[in-house]
Parts: structure tokens; sequence; C-alpha cells
């Protein structure tokens, strides 16, 4: 059989695999133009210790009368100087309602209305991205990376049967919009899927990098037109509609489309929910799914049992100091003090009664670890992977006569099913900060539990399932990245000399270096395909091209 596509891009290579109900396919250990100064960071490669001290020290403050003694009066809060206008406001609102839960927050920083770090609190002349920003991204390093994305939607395209309408791209949290740039750059030298293609999909919660977008994909001068469901433009490539929603939500379900779906480190920047296993007398136990502890040595009376506590975030006292507050050597000093700290919930919260007991693998660790065990859960994670398997799976509220379409999703977080803990992180001018300093300012990210979000699309869709993750680094040499990077290393040293064939060479090894924090083990790929029992992998995890 005669692979349209070329064949150096594809070239991959058999792995091993584990799969559980047939579905879930994970397979490991696999085997242009420079666009980013390598002195750049991403989100991850600055960062490798996690914020443990910091969860232990606020863990002394034991009750809410102490946090709410410790909140500002109204007076204080009058005189103390907030680092950003948004840790004004916080504070406001926990002196109102009591500590909030870590995702509340989170949600504020990123996304709120006023001041959130997607949403305009950065300067007016920089953006998030590249060495002005905060932190670069892939396909801020290499265009190889979209234009391997691109391909990867077009072996999947061929080998869903080469439906000639009804195809859609969605990408959520876009950034700068080059990922979609170089995946539809890529898609036209495939002009029957090009022409398969109905619309684009955006999902961005920023209307700056919504505009930035726009710019990119339509040109400059190209209207935008606002609707009930979003923002409309078109598409310098094919003519082909653009449209721009907040939530993925916003975008209409249809059976008979073919959905490609792209996610590059947005599941990151979704708010996560930290809990605590602790032992509590069972005296003060109130409620009803507590179990024994059978670790602590008080348990011997079979007097206390165990409890899942939320980490509230709450104001540092009034005149605090990085070195009162301890804040951890691996986060710089040179911000503002932390406006606030991560405090552990005196009792159990309405998130902390559910959550933990969402999942068989939150709830075994109350008999694999015990009491101290933490667990973070990232609910919007599970919605966004619910989504992308109903749209290509189908679903009770959507059925879907035949699964079609596909999701690639790219970021950071462990890769071997742990559930993450302590993974909230700070970043600032390729720094890491407390991710309590200036709210607003900071980007928070925090890691991906890559199994939660294929236990989620499993159980939205019968007619999914779910392959990887695998690490970045094996995906990207199985989708062909080093011939089609010498290839352009070849033209950019003919076309500009020694230094820039060199260039991009350093960009894509950057990409797929293995090294202890190199971005080609740290960030790993998942795919959600349409079932077929396993029997067909897809490109980049270890399958080959089906035409
Ligand atoms: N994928 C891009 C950008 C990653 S940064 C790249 O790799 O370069 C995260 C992106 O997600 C930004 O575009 C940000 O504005 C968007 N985003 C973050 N939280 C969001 C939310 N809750 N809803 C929609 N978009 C969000």
């Amino acid at each position: 059989m005669k692979s349209a596509v070329p064949r150096a891009l594809l070239r991959g290579a058999r792995c091993g695999r584990l799969q559980l109900n047939n579905r879930f396919v994970s397979t490991t250990h696999v085997s242009h133009v420079h666009r980013s100064s390598l002195r750049t960071t991403s989100k991850l490669t600055s960062i490798s210790p996690r914020l443990v001290q910091q969860h232990n020290q606020s863990r002394n403050l034991s009750t809410t009368a102490r946090l709410r003694n410790e909140a500002v009066s109204e007076e204080d809060d009058y005189k103390r100087k907030w680092s950003t206008p948004l840790a004004k406001q916080l504070a406001a609102a926990i002196q109102l309602t009591g500590p909030v839960p870590l995702a509340s927050y989170m949600r504020m920083c990123l996304t709120a209305d006023i001041g959130g770090y997607y949403t305009g609190a950065i300067e007016k002349d920089r953006d998030q991205f590249g060495l002005k920003g905060d932190f670069v991204t892939s396909p801020e390093i290499s265009q190889v990376f979209g234009e391997l994305i691109g391909i990867w939607f077009v072996t999947e395209w061929l080998a869903q049967g080469k439906q000639s309408r009804g195809v859609e791209l969605i990408e959520v949290g876009p950034g700068r919009g080059t990922l979609m740039d170089d995946v539809l750059r890529t898609i036209q030298n495939f002009p029957s899927m090009a022409n398969s293609i109905d619309a684009i999909y955006m999902v961005e919660a920023s209307p700056e990098l919504r505009v930035a977008q726009k710019n990119l994909l339509c040109g400059e001068d190209a209207p935008m037109s606002e609707s009930k469901v979003g923002y409309h433009s078109v598409c310098k490539y094919g003519g082909l509609p653009i449209v721009w929603t907040e939530t993925i939500k916003s975008i209409p379900i249809v059976s008979e489309k073919m959905p490609f779906i792209v996610a590059h480190e947005f599941f990151d920047a979704l708010p996560i929910h930290a809990f605590e296993l602790v032992s509590v007398p069972a005296s003060q136990s109130t409620s009803p799914p507590a179990e024994t502890d059978k670790s602590s040595p008080s348990s011997k009376t079979s007097t206390s049992t165990l409890q899942w506590r939320e980490m509230l975030v709450s104001p540092t006292p009034r005149g605090s100091t990085h070195e009162s507050l301890k804040t951890p050597a691996s986060q710089s000093r040179d911000t503002p003090v932390p406006d606030f700290q991560l405090t552990l919930a005196p009792s159990s919260t309405r998130h902390a009664l559910y959550l933990p007991e969402s999942s068989p693998r939150y709830r075994a660790l109350k008999s694999s670890v015990g009491a101290g065990a933490l667990l973070e859960v990232c609910p919007d994670a599970s919605l966004y992977a619910s989504d992308f398997s109903a749209r290509i799976g189908g679903s009770p509220q959507h059925p879907k006569s035949k699964p079609s379409g596909a999701a690639l999703i790219l970021d950071y977080g462990p890769g071997d099913g742990t559930i993450p803990t302590n993974s909230l992180r700070g970043i600032r001018r390729h720094k890491r900060v407390s991710p309590f300093a200036e709210p607003g300012l900071t980007d928070l990210s925090a890691d991906v539990d890559f199994a939660a979000i294929a236990e989620a699309a499993m159980r939205a869709s019968e007619g999914v399932e779910v392959h990887g993750p695998v690490a970045q680094g094996d995906f990207l040499e199985l989708m062909g990245i080093r011939e089609r990077a010498s290839v352009l290393a070849k033209k950019a040293a003919e076309k500009d000399g020694e230094e820039a064939g060199k260039n991009v060479d350093k960009a894509w090894k950057r990409l797929v270096d293995r090294g202890p924090n190199g971005m080609g083990k740290i960030y790993q790929a998942m795919a959600i395909l349409p079932e077929n029992e396993g029997r067909r992998r897809p490109v980049g995890f270890g399958g080959d091209v089906v035409v």
C-alpha cells in the first residue's frame, strides 16, 4: 500500500503496550525557522523541586478561627499593600467567605474577568510567550512541532476513511495561534483533507490572545464579528471560517462531524483542588466515608479515622517576609512577599467529601498510603476530556452512529499513572516564583494527570479508546522530527548561513531532549481515538500509516 504521506516523516517503531478494557492502550518506551532564543525556559524545564515545603509549613495552621484572625481586618486591608489589584480583590473576598479552595484561587489568578494572568493583567507591550514574556512553548521553539501535529491529523484522516466533508479542527488554549498556523499550513499540502474542513474552532479565554490569533490566522486587516456563540473571522488558508469561543461547551456537537482536537499546554492551566489525608479521632468524625486508620499507631484502639482535607488559600499574616514564610530555595525571592499561603482546612469541605471519592485511583490511597497522602484533582480536565470523547465517540446525549475524529493532548505530568501531588508552580519572567506572589502577574500551572484524563474520556463514551501517554521525545521521533528538521536545517543554512542551520538543529533537539529536565522526557502525548479494540495504533504511538 502506498502512503500519501512522506514515509520519511512517518517511520515508526513497534513498541510495548498495555491494554485496559481493550480501550486504554498505553505505549511506553518506544524507542524552519528557529523561533525562540534557547535561553528561554519552557514552563517546566526551569522547575523540579515542588511545593512540599510550602504545604508543610502551612499545615501548622490548624483552625478556621485562626485563619480568620489572620485574615485582614477591614482596617488592615486598607493599610496593607497588596502586590496586585487582584490580590486586594481576593483578600476582600476571603475576608467575607473565609479561605478559598486552591482551584478558586487558581481560576481567579488565571482567568478572572479583570486582572487574570490570561485576561489582561500583564503589561500591554508583552504577552506570556518568548524572551520578553514568562515562558516558551514547543510551537514557539520550532515550526516542526506544529507541522508534525498537522501530519498526525492527516494520518488519522487517512486511516479513518478520508471523509470528504465535515472535518472540524478544534484547538483549546491556542496561545499566539502559532501551532494552528503550522497545522493549517501543513494540511494545505494534502488538498483532499484541506477541502474536507468545514470550520476551525479556537477555545480561548484571553481577549488579547484571541486578537493575536486572528491577526496571525486571518490577517491584521481581517474583520472579526461577534455572535451569540463567540467571535468569527475568515482564515487566510482556504477562506475557512474560524470561530472563537470561551469554552468548548459553546461549540455545537454534531454527530456527522469529524473533530480533530489539539490541546497543547492547556490542561496544565486548569484549576486543581489539592487534598491531604488526615487521621482524626473517631469522635470528631462527621463524614460517612471515613475509614479506620490502620497506618497510624494510635489506630490500634480503632479510635481514629481517615478523612480528606482540602488545601485552602488564605492571606499571609501582615508583615510576613520571605524568611518568615520560608519561601523555598527553589523559588526566586526577587518577587514581593507572597500575599497568600496554603492552609489545610480544619474540617471537611464540600469538595473534600466527593472529589477524592470520585475515582478508584484516589480511593486506593487510603489503604496504600494512609494518613499524609496527598492528592490533586482537576475537575475541569475531566470535563474537557469527557467533551472531547463525546465529540469523537458519541455519548447518550449526543449519539454518533460512527465514531470519528481524534484528540491529541500534549502537556507535562507523570507518564506512569502516578497521581500528581505538590505540583502547583508559579512562573514569572522565566523564573520559578511562589504561586502566591503577585497574583495575576504570575503564571500558574500544575502537572497534568493523564490517567485521570484517560479515565474521564473512557467513562464519557463507549466509542473511544485512549493511547499513551508516551514521552514527547518518543512521539516526535516516531513522527519523523529528525528527517523533517534536517531538511529545514539544510534550507536555513543555504539561505541564511551555517549559524541559522545550527539554530534549527538546536531547536528541534530541545523538543526531544530526554535529559532529566528535558522537554522530550517531561512532556507527554496522549491520543483519544474512535474505539477500535486497540487494533490500529496511531502513528507516533507505535503505529504505521494506514491509507
Ligand atoms: N497552546 C499554546 C498556549 C499555551 S498557554 C502554546 O503551546 O503555545 C495556555 C493557553 O490556554 C493560553 O492561550 C490561555 O489563554 C489559554 N487558557 C488558559 N486557561 C483557559 C481556560 N480556562 N479556558 C480557555 N482558555 C484558557
